[in-house]
């Protein structure tokens, strides 16, 4: 990871190596705590804008909601600060990560008070799933974890624990020779990929997850408008793993992974291969709409 110079941690920026917490952090027991990934793009025009900030400042709060977790500031501090610490370490392009997290002073599941403290981080960090992977596809693997059962993970939330089951599953495909893994669900349809979510193409319409066991994610829901605003059909309907086997495309979204086409599910090729007409065209639209190069998406931009 490439260190900047400050990270903003309770209403202050204080140097990169001195943003530290303390080893009985409750959070770090337990895994209550939120976070979120944000992404700021480069834009054609020299200046930088950060990627539906506000959607996903009002998801941190749904999250530290579900988790009856209280942040001590408002969605515009946390806006403010994710901008200021983008500017003060002269970041043009950059992932950001605000975490809220419980402090340390009690141990035990229940605590009298949970004290909640914020920290956000940004770093220069390019392609997730790789440049080769973006540009020709990747190969992935259902894992044999399955996604939270929707009482048990709370799967709207970006909890810190909930990702314990993506780690074990990305492990379990990694060590297998797979770039990505997906997981079903309970019930045995298809889930989402480890941090993304997951759309497949058939006959020329689109279809994706509905949030049932998924991370409702801001990019899939910007994939889905600029699909519609294409003229593109769009359903959110649950799919199988032989449905998926037999797509003629399938892609991944997510902040972290952008738009990332999926060539291969369990060694069977998906469509022709390599990145289908469609996947193509919404990887290339969003890319377009996070530089600030389409006038009717500039709503999903904040500049810095
Ligand atoms: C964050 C995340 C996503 C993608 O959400 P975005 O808002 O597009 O970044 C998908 N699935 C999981 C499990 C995630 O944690």
């Amino acid at each position: 990871m490439k260190k900047v110079d400050k990270i903003w941690m309770d209403g202050k920026l204080v140097n990169w190596d001195d943003a530290r917490i303390h080893v009985l952090t409750h959070t770090l027991h337990y895994g209550l705590g939120v976070f979120e990934g944000i992404r700021c793009y480069l834009c054609h025009d020299g200046t930088s804008a950060v990627f539906r900030l506000t959607e996903h400042i009002d998801r941190l709060f749904d999250s530290a909601a579900i988790g009856m977790m209280t942040i001590p500031f408002s969605k515009e501090d946390l806006c403010t600060a994710v901008l200021e610490t983008l500017r003060v370490n002269k970041l043009k392009e950059a992932y950001i990560r605000p975490i809220a997290f419980i402090s340390d002073g009690e141990m035990g599941l229940y605590v009298s008070n949970y004290p909640v403290r914020v920290a956000i981080a940004c770093w220069p960090w390019g392609a997730y799933l790789g440049e080769e992977g973006l540009a020709m596809g990747i190969r992935a693997k259902i894992s044999s974890f399955t996604r939270h059962h929707v009482n048990v993970g709370m799967t709207k939330a970006k909890i810190c624990g909930n990702y314990v089951n993506s780690i074990l599953a990305k492990r379990e495909v990694i060590s297998a020779g797979y770039d990505e893994a997906i997981l079903l669900d309970t019930e045995g349809y298809i889930s989402e990929a480890s941090g993304e979510n997951i759309f497949i193409v058939k006959d020329g319409e689109l279809k994706t997850t509905p949030p049932t066991s998924i991370l409702k994610g801001i990019t899939r829901d910007a994939i889905m408008e600029i699909a519609r605003d294409t003229g593109i059909l769009v359903a959110e309907q649950r799919f199988s793993r032989d449905e998926l086997y037999i797509a003629d495309e399938c892609f991944f979204t997510g902040t972290a992974a952008e738009v990332t086409p999926v060539r291969e599910v369990d060694d069977r090729t998906i469509g022709a291969g390599k990145p289908g007409p469609i996947t193509k065209q919404l990887q290339t639209n969003f890319f377009a709409a996070a530089h600030g190069k389409i006038e009717k998406y500039k709503k999903w931009l904040t500049c810095l």
